[in-house]
């Protein structure tokens, strides 16, 4: 099934032996020139690209305080190494987080710093080469952006904010990566990552609704373009047609029909993921978000509301009022954005809403705690609410429900090793060698406790399990989206 060596399942987590240089081939393809230049870069690896790269280190530098602490603070004192689950799946050691800050740490040592400049070889530091870049586009490309490391790091040296650096560096010298790249392009052009064009989400949506009256007997709308509504649903463009995305889908649908909500997407901004962010690119990132402002406007809807989407929520809960703000035009009783949880919650809590659990009874669930959600955005009004309500939203959904061990779940959740902008066929070695850890805590809760659903509220993770999970013996189906159980559970009044 596979030309690489999977890793084995271990009653513990095991921390590997490293094996130098094991994953130095894993590199994703380049974007070709005409997906560059639509992004503003230039379509190939400019002359001096070089002087270029050093350049735009410096400005990056000179405008982030936050990125020149994390390049200057670092004392080695190790206790990253081992918790990147890259380099527990693959053993290289320059998946160790220090080690790939390092590749970049290196360079700016040597071009912005005195001792670097005139004792190079004293502090590690070196010029920037082909070498060099050759080792950023591979293990650059193996950091999912997840930011587990930074909670273990005494100094919160975030790792992400490196690796987006290296990423947006090498985007402006000409060698970007075709899988983000393309993706954006589409955005841009069509409105989605997936290039689904206007009438065919039409035709997916109204495909849906007979599908629902067939199944439930109730006409539960899928609306797109309604002036006048109250909501607008940004959602990955997933959601539309990929399994288990739609199935959260349906749910939100059933959620706004059962509490009266009045609801619409929009066929302009029909894509909530950003991947702006996992290139490191203001500029696109703020394009993307500023497509969701001009569709609110010209709906004239009162709420946002983001649907399953880990790094979307990212973008959306931290920079969204920041890319695309104010949002003065909606209505202030409302967070600007909310999440898809954090509405269901709501009706839950103030019983506007009623789900019956049994109608889950053939699921035992267990839950996993997308990166960016878990350790970039929150939920609700509490401390921790992005761990909180989800767990609750599932708990008034389902009968049976178990947690992974603590140790790789919350703010310590293992990435389910596609995030970051690396789902991609192009890098399917490096995927399933990360899910290991996420893999091995789900193996013991299958085992005490007959797990058979795994439950999700990020597009990417919901994806990359479907796919990596038979390589480690469990069902694709077993991946599931946390609205697919309220859509199982919820109950919707009179049938026609
Ligand atoms: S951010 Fe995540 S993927 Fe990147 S080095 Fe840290 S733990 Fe690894
Ligand atoms: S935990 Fe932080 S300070 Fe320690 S080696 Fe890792 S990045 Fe450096």
């Amino acid at each position: 099934m596979a030309d690489f060596e999977i890793p084995k399942l271990t009653e513990f987590q095991l921390i590997p032996h490293t094996k130098d240089g094991v994953m130095a081939h894993s590199q994703p393809y380049v974007a070709k020139p005409e997906f560059q230049e639509s992004l503003g870069f230039p379509g190939e690896l400019v002359d001096n690209w070089e002087e270029k790269a050093v350049e735009k280190l410096g400005d990056l530098v000179k405008g982030s305080r936050a990125l020149q602490v994390f390049l200057d603070a670092c004392v080695k004192c190790g206790a990253c190494t081992d918790k990147c689950h890259y380099y527990l799946g693959t053993s290289d050691p320059l998946n160790m987080p220090v080690a790939r800050q390092d590749l970049l740490r290196k360079v700016y040592r040597r071009y912005f710093t005195f001792a670097g400049k005139y004792f190079p070889k004293l502090v590690g530091a070196v010029d920037m080469s082909k070498d060099v870049l050759d080792q950023w586009y591979s293990y650059y490309h193996q950091c999912s952006q997840c930011r587990r490391c930074s909670v273990f790091c005494p100094y919160g040296i975030d790792t992400a904010e490196i690796s987006m650096a290296a990423r947006e560096i090498m985007d402006e010298v000409g060698q970007g990566q075709k899988y983000c790249n393309e993706i954006i392009g589409k955005v841009f052009k069509i409105g989605n990552n997936l290039g689904l064009p206007e009438p065919a989400l039409v035709d997916t949506l109204e495909g849906l609704e007979e599908d629902v009256l067939e199944d439930d007997g109730v006409a539960v709308k899928f609306p797109v373009d309604v002036e006048g509504a109250d909501v607008l649903v940004v959602t990955p463009s997933a959601d539309f047609f990929a399994e288990p995305h739609i199935d959260g889908l349906i749910g939100y649908a059933k959620v706004f029909h059962a509490a009266g909500i009045n609801w619409t997407l929009s066929s302009y901004a029909s894509e909530a993921a950003n991947f702006g962010m996992f290139i490191g690119s203001h500029a696109n990132m703020q394009k993307v978000s500023l497509r969701i402002r001009e569709a609110a406007q010209q709906l004239g809807v009162k709420r946002i509301v983001f649907g399953e989407c880990g790094h979307a929520w990212r973008v959306a809960y931290s920079f969204l009022n920041t890319l695309a703000g104010p949002f003065d035009f909606l209505d202030p009783n409302y967070p600007v954005p909310q999440h898809i949880i954090e509405v269901t919650h709501d009706l839950i809590q103030r019983g506007a809403i009623t789900l019956d659990k049994s109608a889950n009874d053939e699921h035992r669930v267990t839950y996993h705690d997308s990166c960016n959600v878990a350790r970039a955005s929150r939920m609700g009004n509490i401390p921790g609410g992005q761990f909180v309500l989800p767990r609750e939203v599932i708990k008034a959904s389902v009968n049976h429900y178990y947690d992974m061990a603590p140790e790789t779940v919350r703010e310590s959740t293992f990435c389910c090793g596609g995030g970051g902008g690396l789902l991609t066929d192009d890098l399917m070695e490096l995927r399933v060698k990360g899910a290991q850890p996420r893999m091995n805590a789900l193996q013991h809760v299958v085992d005490e406790y007959d797990v058979n659903y795994l439950a999700a509220i990020c597009a990417i993770c919901k994806s990359q399990f479907a796919k990596v999970m038979p390589y480690y013996d469990f069902p694709m189906d077993m991946i599931g989206s946390v609205h697919g159980l309220v859509s199982n559970a919820i109950q919707l009044g009179v049938k026609e």
